[in-house]
């Protein structure tokens, strides 16, 4: 996965393609949470299909599928 191409949201920590970003007021914004914030220094990503069968989503506290990264560096 080419680092450049993808970005975490630091809120929701969802791994998204810059495509995914919405831009408005010169800034992107996650479509998820509306957070601001992305970093392009991730790792440990999950994909999260069933979150209510999974105990990863649990332990993260996630409820949503997607693709999320474990380990964010701000
Ligand atoms: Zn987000």
């Amino acid at each position: 996965m080419p680092r450049k191409t993808y970005v975490v949201c630091t809120k929701c920590k969802r791994v998204l393609s810059r495509r995914e970003l919405i831009f408005r007021d010169n800034r992107n914004i996650c479509p998820f949470c509306g957070n601001d914030k992305f970093t392009t220094s991730f790792s440990n990503i999950i994909l999260i299909i069933d979150p209510k069968e999974s105990n990863i989503a649990k332990s993260i506290k996630k409820n949503k599928r997607g693709l999320f990264a474990l380990t964010v560096e701000a």
